[in-house]
């Protein structure tokens, strides 16, 4: 039998000693590899370096004598590079400033009393933009006696994708969104389109909004980055998980970890809603980071007969929260009226979601707990 061969024995045992010679001089590379690139980022170059690595190809392939060929000399040194490359990303992305833990404290995100990822759901309602006062006024006071919805939401300045169809009310919007809120006890939260604007809403709102087109705007988020204001970060609607992290990044690395995360759908082939909601977002979101996650259910689905099931369904994945789009009359509201929700049907959809602002849990178990309580 060949294998009891004693020069078969002897060289396989010289390829297995070859092999721990290979796995001890590519993990001593690998070493290598990250402390040059932990120099470079302490220098602030770039790590990965194209050009000394087709120079390292050129090198190698040029001295080979064979068996090997230049041809795979070049196949096997460019899955070391690629093999490299990647650790390099692994240990660059295990520093990114939006990992760690201890970002949010205890008591989660402080949007004006109101806290966010401390175990509560809170639900962030209130019309696609801010109309006139009676609209604010009719939606607030219904909102403020619901469990749960804590913050009013509106726009006064709109990413509209048609310049002919309503903006906003701009500083006015503004205005009397903090005023309603006030006279409601809710917290407030309105989107901001660029730097200019910035201070002025932020000088009215309680939680400034990045909307999906703006996730990518750096010099926005870099600004946002150092105000002194919670943040309801949307994800852009063509942005992976990745890039919707680095935007928060480019907020947290700035001083401001007040970031709260808002899934509201992707664009993907589908017609029947407006965007896809993408429910595998939420636990993802919450494995990379401490950053809270709510959910716009409204803006996801563009529609409003499922509303309920996709609110129930990013509850039980993990959301802290939900964002949902109402109005007194959406037949005749400026923007977004096909989505939005009728104050009786938010106040059905709320009491139907079982929100318990006391003890945060949600639906059939909220109920069986309070149920026991009172029985006990
Ligand atoms: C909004 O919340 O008003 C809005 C425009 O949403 P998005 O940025 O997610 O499209
Ligand atoms: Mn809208």
């Amino acid at each position: 039998m060949d294998h009891k061969d004693p020069r078969l024995t002897s060289l396989r045992s010289e390829v297995d000693d070859v092999n721990e010679r290979i796995l001890s001089l590519v993990q001593r590379r690998a070493e290598i590899v990250l402390e040059i690139a932990r120099l470079k980022q302490a220098m602030g170059l770039e790590g990965y370096d194209p050009k000394r690595e087709e120079e390292m190809l050129h090198q190698l392939t040029a001295r080979s004598e064979g068996p090997f060929g230049p041809a795979e000399i070049r196949e096997i040194f460019q899955a070391i590079f690629r093999a490299s490359l990647d650790i390099q990303n692994q240990s660059w992305k295990e520093q990114l400033q939006v990992k760690r833990r201890d970002l949010v404290p205890e008591g989660g995100i402080r949007v004006r009393g109101v806290a966010i990822g401390a175990g509560t759901p809170v639900v962030m309602a209130g019309p696609c933009s801010v109309e006139t006062p009676e609209q604010m006024e009719a939606i607030a006071s219904r909102l403020a006696r619901l469990p749960g919805v804590k913050i009013l939401r509106g726009g006064a300045f709109k990413p509209r994708t048609n310049p002919h169809t309503f903006q906003g009310l701009r500083e006015e919007g503004l205005k009397i969104l903090r005023d309603v809120a006030d006279r409601h006890g809710l917290a407030t939260v309105t989107e901001v389109l660029d730097r200019a604007s910035l201070e002025l809403v932020a000088e009215y709102a309680d939680m400034v909004q990045v909307g999906s087109r703006n996730m990518y705007n750096t010099e926005l988020l870099k600004a946002i980055g150092q105000l002194g204001k919670p943040v309801l970060l949307k994800r852009g609607f063509m942005a992976t998980l990745e890039e919707f992290l680095l935007s928060a990044e480019y907020i947290v690395s700035e001083g401001n970890h007040a970031v709260v995360l808002c899934e509201r759908g992707i664009r993907t082939f589908e017609r029947w809603t407006r965007n896809t909601l993408d429910i595998s977002a939420i636990p993802l979101l919450k494995q990379e980071t401490s950053l809270p996650v709510i959910v716009d259910v409204s803006h996801a689905l563009g529609r409003k007969d499922i509303i309920l099931p996709c609110a129930r369904a990013a509850l039980a994945a993990g959301a802290d929260g939900l964002m949902i789009e109402t109005h007194p009359s959406p037949d005749q509201a400026l923007s977004d009226g096909f989505q939005q929700l009728n104050l009786d049907e938010f106040e059905d959809m709320i009491s139907q979601l079982g929100l318990d602002g006391a003890s945060g849990k949600v639906g059939a178990a909220a109920k069986r707990e309070w149920k026991s309580e009172v029985t006990a």
